[in-house]
């Protein structure tokens, strides 16, 4: 196919932030980016934080969104936040299945592909995590696992939510779990070919879905190693960790990108 893909670089904070540190951090990146128009942006706040994210961001280029969402609705769930919940606040995206909730196993694949539907049935851009652990890759099995994962995701959706997964243009992350706060990227072709697999994985469902879906890169992603990896075909942009806690730092990524 001959889609081009707009880059999407998305931040995420995991368990950081404060009032007064973020203001500073969102101003400045407000500033750092408004110019970049080529490239789309994300910030994926704490919960507590949304708010003063949306009044921070509205009218920007950067959106944002959550690093995760509840499996349930509404009802007598003790802190549980529902994606009806998240929507209202202007969030635009939700991360689903990140490997820091997998490996803790607070997220199954069942839980997953709840909270997908979730997401989608709020009108959210859910960021699909996915990646191998360092001991599934040494036995040969990275593949097979990212496989895995991606059924998940094609399996939950049904031929309705497939068609708001389009329109919501939802955003696939392979993250290798060894790369994830390491100082270890993966190699630009390591990610390539894994990139490619889950788009083919896609393509079996849905060739437009393969085609249109960005698939992000993370882990150990920063401005060092950040031009080597986004140039690679199937890369469509990075979530970010570390490199997302320091304006300079996701600015250089941006720039990049
Ligand atoms: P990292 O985290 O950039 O700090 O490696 C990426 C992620 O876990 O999303």
């Amino acid at each position: 196919g001959m889609t081009k893909r707009r880059k999407l670089i998305v931040g995420n904070w995991k368990l950081h932030g404060s009032i007064a540190g973020n203001q500073q951090l969102l101003q400045q990146l407000r500033l750092n980016l408004q110019a970049l128009d080529a490239v789309d942006f994300a910030l994926c706040l704490p919960y507590v934080y949304l708010f003063q994210g949306q009044q921070l961001l509205a009218g920007s280029n950067i959106l944002w969104g959550s690093q995760n969402v509840s499996q349930y609705d509404e009802g007598a769930y003790t802190s549980c936040i529902s994606a009806a919940m998240i929507a209202e606040f202007g969030c635009s995206y939700v991360i689903v299945g990140h490997s820091e909730r997998r490996l803790l196993r607070l997220d199954s694949y069942d839980i997953i592909a709840t909270k997908l539907l979730r997401a989608l049935a709020s009108g959210l851009t859910p960021i699909y995590c996915v990646g191998e652990t360092q001991q599934e890759r040494d036995a040969g099995m990275a593949e097979e696992v990212i496989q895995q994962q991606l059924l998940n995701m094609l399996n939950a959706l049904d031929d309705d939510a497939l068609e708001r997964a389009k329109s919501l243009n939802i955003v696939v992350a392979y993250e290798p779990v060894w790369a994830i706060g390491s100082g270890q990227h993966a190699s630009p072709q390591q990610a390539q070919l894994m990139h490619v697999l889950i788009r083919q994985l896609i393509a079996t469902r849905d060739h437009a879905l393969a085609q249109q879906v960005r698939i992000l890169y993370g882990g150990s992603l920063t401005a060092d190693n950040a031009h080597d990896m986004l140039s690679m075909h199937d890369i469509d942009g990075g979530l970010l960790g570390r490199s997302s806690l320091d304006a300079q730092a996701f600015t250089k990524v941006a720039l990049i990108a």
